[in-house]
């Protein structure tokens, strides 16, 4: 098959695509982007549109498709959802300049990955959108983690020596949409660099980066480099050029700063254009807040798991913010609840002085209201893609800032003047803007038109110049009809035949003989003239004139605005911390939340504590209180039936903490909180087929993960575990469990339907609590209070007849437990309620004293010294009871 291209356009193709093998080249030609090939299958594919070919008839029919240039930033998206990156090439040249058959100049402008998306219809406001890049030194046993949100300018580093453990849980918070690895250079190696793979095939990479590498990279674009990005030199060499810093190298040589120059540098290969919105490099250190997993994360229901499920979600509760940089600091904080009380303390006071200000609250809610996403702007105008009213939005955004400072004067919380120190208010950029451009300039700079009268002297001679042509037309038009006779003559200008003379069909006869035709209509016929013809040259040489001047001048006044990206950044960074605490202060306005107690005392005490997102949406909710101070009460079994309430009490918990650290205040009528490190929570029962894992074995992964990391400061949430499992299974590995977690300590509330687990009271630190219900034979009703002591029954059929169940199925449940009740109970290790008062039996049926079947499933030489004598504290109490009783 001859493959050799027969048309210059498609050698040019060719040449161009061979410089981006893996991305899908968006040629522009005319008023499309075209697509061929390989590329032409996979996006008509992806974008469901036509494939067609080029030269249909010939034997090598080069597949095509093609969507029109206005309409690519909706089908951009969906190829980068798919993991594809995209090569923007652009006609670099007008279709006049060129003469001959040439094509004409062709540039790949820019590379669009998943990552590295800037354009404001593809981004979502209040969302930060990370591409990261992860370096590991095996030598010195560190892993580097570097993101960058291009649209921001947000650009940072962390480095861990902990292991891939704090690794996981910093990437599950910043979430990157695109993650580069350096391409392998092994044998088994498959994949040209520059590629992108499914995640799943990590796992077949070698086993340096295999495994955790594989998880990390899950659900998310993954594009292999080449390997030089991450060379240390070459990394450290693009941060340096980057940031012009000298051979004082404040970036240090660690993984953290390989991570950072390999994102960097391939970013920039991406760009082609210097990133100066990244004004900064900041390192983030690892373990200065609370760790919570992302499974954390899902059980408390943070964040939305789509857009469109949004409500329900503490997000949606706490997102008051008024600008879409408070509300992704709002996200920051939410996913970073701080452990050192200090700042959370400074926080908590300016969160007040708000709430206690209400007019100075409402004034400033009113101006920051109003200004718009100046970082994403700023960005915007830096990298050189920002249209004028982009300018103009940054100039209204920045004009609000004097009024914002003016309103928080009236507060005094430490943070709040930290803020306010200093404050710039960019007055000169607001200057420059209103000085340079109209105030309600065209959407694109291609329009004309944008720039103010009076700005420039040239380009004002040059409308001078255009206006009059335009009276010398009439002035034309009027002679014309003077000298032909012809009073219905026009002269008008139209697309793309320009200027004419139109001359209606019954007049032609008085055309006179300098008239020169120019196209034929129905019923008139269009003429020029060498004085039109003339005059047409210099106006239309006039317009593109005044076009490029305008561009010129545009241009010159965004890198004008660059220059200042880091004071824009420094006042958006201010704005958002105002707009979020102001926000805080609504909610908890709103909600009637108060302010906590947090300190170090290690304790949890709540009074009235409701849960923010279900007692919002349910009037009848039932307020709750948590005291839990270790070591004296440091573990909750909470029982109660399905449908009590248990997991909303513990999700409410923990909700509290994670406020109140954030600095909010919190719903309840009052708080203390002893910071916890981490949340770590086993709630719910998912399976995960993805993984291809039942509901019980994802619960005991999930639980082992929880036990290597709790720590005394820890808060541990852990519902129904066991419940996987047959019963004894499941009761026998809940009790281990509870008495493994006791001796770590931590703060844990532990929710069964196992009321059989209650006896666990007697072990130190560890106290009952359930759910009150009312019950009679057939009816139950859930009271949602929780108080102190064990429950005696399940009431599981109760809650089966509450779902609706057929009565016949109720009634034969009924009997079948009668009758389970009535027989021997097999050999159990745990003793059942029944058998604590007395009533067990024995194998052979007759009843035992609990005490005496306690012993009897005893093995004395596998006891410690202390285990012990706690068996005998509590055996003997069980028989002093007893004795009590009877
Ligand atoms: P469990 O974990 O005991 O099975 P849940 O916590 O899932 O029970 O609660 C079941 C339902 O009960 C919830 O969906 C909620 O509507 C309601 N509920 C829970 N706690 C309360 C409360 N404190 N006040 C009012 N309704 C509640």
């Amino acid at each position: 098959m001859d493959t050799t291209p027969a048309t210059p356009l498609m050698r040019q193709y060719l040449k161009i695509k061979a410089e981006h093998p893996d991305a899908i080249l968006f040629f522009r030609v005319g008023d499309f982007y075209e697509m061929f090939f390989e590329d032409a299958t996979t996006a008509s594919g992806i974008l469901q549109i036509a494939l067609t070919s080029r030269d249909k008839n010939k034997d090598n029919a080069v597949p095509l498709c093609g969507i029109p240039h206005h309409a690519a930033s909706g089908y951009i998206p969906k190829l980068l959802n798919a993991g594809h990156a995209v090569a923007l090439c652009e006609q670099m040249e007008e279709a006049a300049a060129v003469k001959g058959g040439a094509p004409l100049r062709r540039e790949v402008v820019r590379v669009i990955t998943p990552g590295t998306i800037i354009e404001t219809e593809l981004l979502s406001p209040k969302e930060h959108h990370y591409i990261a890049a992860l370096a590991w030194d095996a030598r010195e046993e560190q892993v580097g983690l570097a993101w960058l949100d291009l649209s921001t300018g947000d650009f940072r580093m962390s480095l861990s020596t902990q292991g891939w453990d704090e690794i996981e849980s910093e990437w599950a918070r910043i979430n990157p949409r695109e993650m580069i690895l350096p391409e392998v250079q092994s044998r088994d190696s498959v994949r040209p660099a520059g590629d992108s793979v499914h995640p799943a095939e990590l796992r077949h990479r070698p086993p340096k980066m295999s495994a955790q590498v594989a998880s990390l990279a899950e659900d998310r674009s993954v594009r292999l480099v080449s390997p030089t990005f991450f060379a240390p030199e070459a990394a450290k060499a693009a941060l340096v050029a980057h940031f012009k810093v000298h051979a004082a190298d404040p970036f240090g040589d660690d993984a953290d700063a390989v991570a950072a120059g390999a994102l960097l540098g391939y970013v920039q290969s991406t760009h082609k254009a210097t990133l100066s919105n990244i004004s900064a490099l900041r390192t983030h250190p690892l373990g200065q807040s609370m760790r919570l997993s992302a499974a954390t994360a899902r059980h408390l229901a943070l964040f939305p798991v789509s857009r469109e499920r949004a409500s329900g979600t503490l997000l949606h509760l706490l997102d008051r913010t008024l600008t879409a940089m408070g509300g992704r600091l709002l996200k920051e904080w939410m996913l970073h609840p701080l452990v050192a009380t200090d700042p959370i303390i400074q926080r908590q006071e300016a969160v007040a002085d708000l709430h206690d200000h209400l007019a100075a609250r409402t004034a400033l809610r009113l101006h920051l209201q109003k200004i718009s996403d100046m970082e994403r702007l700023i960005s915007r105008i830096s990298l050189g893609v920002s249209q004028p009213r982009d300018l103009i939005a940054l100039s209204g955004a920045l004009s609000m800032l004097p009024r914002v400072a003016q309103c928080a004067t009236v507060l005094s919380a430490p943070l709040i003047l930290q803020l306010l120190q200093s404050w710039d208010n960019l007055t000169e950029m607001t200057e420059q803007i209103a000085a340079a451009l109209v105030p309600d300039p065209p959407p694109s700079l291609r329009e004309g038109g944008v720039i103010r009268d009076g700005h420039l002297a040239e380009l004002d001679a040059l409308r001078h110049f255009q206006k009059e042509g335009r009276m010398q037309l009439s002035e034309i038009e009027r002679n014309e009809r003077q000298r032909t006779g012809i009073d219905s003559l026009k002269v008008r200008y139209n697309q793309p035949f320009g200027y004419y003379i139109e001359v209606s069909e019954s007049h032609l006869a008085k055309v006179p003989p300098d008239y020169i035709r120019k196209q034929t209509l129905t019923h008139a016929e269009r003429f020029t003239t060498t004085a039109l013809r003339e005059m047409e040259a210099r106006l239309v040489g006039a317009a593109s004139a005044a076009l490029s001047l305008e561009k010129e001048a545009f241009d010159a006044l965004c890198k004008a605005l660059s220059q200042q990206v880091l004071r824009v950044q420094e006042m958006a960074r201010r704005i958002a911390i105002l707009d979020l605490l102001a926000a805080l202060a609504e909610v908890a306005h709103q909600h009637h939340y108060v302010r906590p107690v947090v300190n170090e005392s290690g304790v949890l005490h709540i009074i009235d504590g409701r849960h923010p997102q279900l007692s919002h949406m349910q009037e009848d909710f039932v307020p709750n209180d948590a005291w839990l101070h270790p070591p004296a009460r440091a573990l909750m079994i909470l029982t109660g039936p399905n449908m009590a309430g248990k997991s909303t009490y513990m999700r409410q918990i923990a909700l509290i903490v994670l406020m109140a650290q954030m600095g909010s205040f919190v719903p309840a009528k009052s708080a203390t909180i002893g910071v916890v490190d981490q949340i770590l929570s086993r709630v719910g029962a998912e399976d995960d087929l993805t993984r291809g894992m039942s509901t019980f074995m994802v619960e005991m992964v999930e639980m082992s993960q929880i036990l290597r990391h709790a720590t005394a400061r820890s808060l541990l949430l852990l519902d129904e575990i066991g419940r996987g499992t047959s019963t004894y299974d499941g009761m026998s590995i809940a009790q281990a469990i509870v008495e493994y977690v006791r001796a770590i300590g931590a703060r844990t509330l532990f929710a069964t339907h196992y009321h059989e687990l209650t006896h666990l009271e007697s072990l130190p630190g560890v106290c009952n609590a359930h759910t009150l219900v009312q019950a009679d034979d057939d009816e139950i009703v859930f009271l949602r209070k929780i108080v102190a002591g064990g429950t005696q029954r399940s009431f599981g059929i109760h809650v089966a007849r509450l779902a609706g169940l057929p009565a016949e199925i109720i009634q034969r449940a009924r009997q079948l437990l009668d009758a389970h009740e009535e027989e021997p109970s097999p050999p159990r290790q745990i003793p059942s309620d029944e058998e604590e008062n007395g009533a067990a039996r024995s194998l052979d049926g007759r009843a035992a004293h609990p005490v005496v079947v306690a012993l009897r499933q005893m093995d004395p030489l596998h006891l410690t010294p202390l285990q012990a004598l706690q068996i005998l504290t509590h055996l003997v109490s069980q028989a002093r009871e007893d004795f009590h009783m009877a």
